[in-house]
């Protein structure tokens, strides 16, 4: 099942992002054999721990959860590959501060319009990308990210909308758009989504 979806995926030239929040580093050595090289991870601990875990493989970490102010320093310790979840000018330049190494970054912009994900907010999300371009010189801004609506008829007006905002900004040098989950992946391939980011159905 999991090979077949790699396959897929890579035929297609949609990059996988495997989320292993919910296994341990044996787990992820597993996937890593079937050629997996980018993992995510959503609490900056669990981060560090599989980090030092498998500092000897070659994989590519990705930060994709909620970045609270005082673990600023200890995600930036692990030079992460890219930080999926930038969600404001404001903590851009909170974390600009304290870089002294040029990030891979993409701003999370909230299109499911819940309460409880966190993200830009769609209406400011451009003008918010431009300040982040503009001013934090050590955020390298290369896209987007998008948890899809939780609501079956929203989900695709979600994608659709992160997908345009993506286009819009290919000018300022955008390239990935980061959207698609275990349940809704598909979808948000068909509708641009170039990064998935896939938990449960590789790990169940
Ligand atoms: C957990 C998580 C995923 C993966 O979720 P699944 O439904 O298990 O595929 C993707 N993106 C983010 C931001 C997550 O927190």
């Amino acid at each position: 099942m999991r090979a077949k979806i790699i396959e897929s995926l890579r035929a297609r030239n949609i990059e996988l992002v495997a989320v292993s929040k919910y296994v341990d580093a044996s787990k992820i050595k597993e996937l890593k054999s079937l050629g997996v090289r980018n993992f995510g991870e959503n609490k900056v601990q669990a981060l560090a721990t599989k980090c030092q875990e498998l500092e000897k493989e070659a994989i590519n970490w990705h930060f994709i959860g909620n970045l609270q102010s005082n673990k600023i320093n200890a995600l930036l310790r692990l030079r992460p590959y890219l930080w999926q979840s930038c969600v404001s000018f404001e903590q851009a330049m909170m974390v600009d501060k304290r870089l002294d190494f040029e990030l891979d970054t993409l701003l999370e912009v909230n299109f499911a319009k819940e309460a409880s994900k966190q993200g830009c907010e769609p209406k400011i999300a451009r003008e918010e990308y431009l300040k982040i371009k503009a001013k934090c010189k050590n955020i390298r801004l290369v896209g987007v990210m998008s948890i899809g609506a939780r609501q079956e008829n929203e989900l695709k007006a979600s994608f659709k909308s992160c997908y345009d905002l993506y286009e819009s900004l290919k000018p300022e040098g955008a390239k990935i758009c980061s959207m698609g989950m275990s349940s809704d992946y598909e979808l948000a391939i068909a509708c641009g989504s170039n990064m998935v980011r896939l938990g449960s159905v590789l790990f169940e």
